[in-house]
């Protein structure tokens, strides 16, 4: 398959056309960005490592029955996906406090939840990705309620599956962004990302950070953070 043109650069991938116009080619790259990318950096192995991360959940996803875009690891930092129209809204499951729920509620971070919690934000930079709720996506028309039913059950069911994974790795699965897309027959299916840049992973002996806050709050040791979590996983080897 031969990479073509660039259809997008985002903050953390490239994304180039193929000889398929049902596939793409994905780049993941180094470079860090938080809070709408008022911060910029840069973290060394980062794309590396979020590639394989990302293929790695992707992949048992699929194995477990939840459909999504991956297709193939082409090489440490590339992988090739299905072609698809991301929906202009985040999917954030929580099972903890952290972030922007402890701060817009007033929780102390890292108060577990007896149900997950589950939050929609639309996908627009220049309002800083603000949370909107089911009416506000219909009155936006981001996605059917089809969708979005969708979307949510899927959601929960992603937590599910990734919690007990990472659980029996001894990794929290604290909290989560995921995202969707169309393909060319009008398909919804999971697509984007799955890492440590979209997921928060607290080491459960320890509570350490193991994921993008380490970037965020510059708490240091980012790249090792992200190498942990690739361990955990049986890393090493590309998968
Ligand atoms: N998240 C993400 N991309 C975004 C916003 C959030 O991947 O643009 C992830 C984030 O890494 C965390 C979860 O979604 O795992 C919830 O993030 P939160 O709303 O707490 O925002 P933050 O305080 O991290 O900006």
């Amino acid at each position: 398959m031969n990479r073509g043109e660039m259809l997008y650069e985002g903050k953390a991938k490239r994304v180039y056309l193929t000889d398929d116009p049902d596939r793409v080619w994905v780049e993941y790259k180094d470079d860090a960005t938080a809070f709408n990318a008022r911060k910029k950096g840069k973290i060394t192995g980062k794309g590396q490592l979020n590639n394989q991360i990302s293929s790695f959940f992707f992949r048992y996803l699929r194995e477990k029955g939840i459909e999504n875009h991956f297709l193939e690891t082409l090489s440490d930092t590339e992988q090739i996906v299905k072609k698809v129209a991301i929906l202009p809204v985040e999917v954030v499951v929580r099972n903890r406090a952290a972030g922007s729920l402890a701060r817009r509620l007033g929780l102390e971070e890292g108060i577990s939840f007896s149900r997950p919690v589950v939050e929609f934000y639309y996908k627009d930079d220049r309002l800083d990705d603000p949370l909107i709720n089911e009416d506000h996506i219909r009155l936006l028309n981001a996605a059917t309620d089809d969708q979005l039913a969708m979307m949510r059950q899927t959601a929960l069911k992603v937590n599910r599956l990734l919690s007990k994974l990472m659980e029996e790795r001894g990794i929290t699965l604290v909290d989560f962004k995921l995202e969707f897309g169309l393909n060319r027959e009008g398909h919804l299916l999971l697509a984007d990302e799955i890492s440590p840049d979209t997921c928060r992973f607290w080491e459960a002996a320890t509570g350490q950070k193991l994921d993008k806050d380490r970037f965020r709050r510059d708490l240091g040791n980012v790249e090792n953070a992200y190498r942990e979590i690739w361990n955990r996983l049986g890393g090493e080897t590309r998968v």
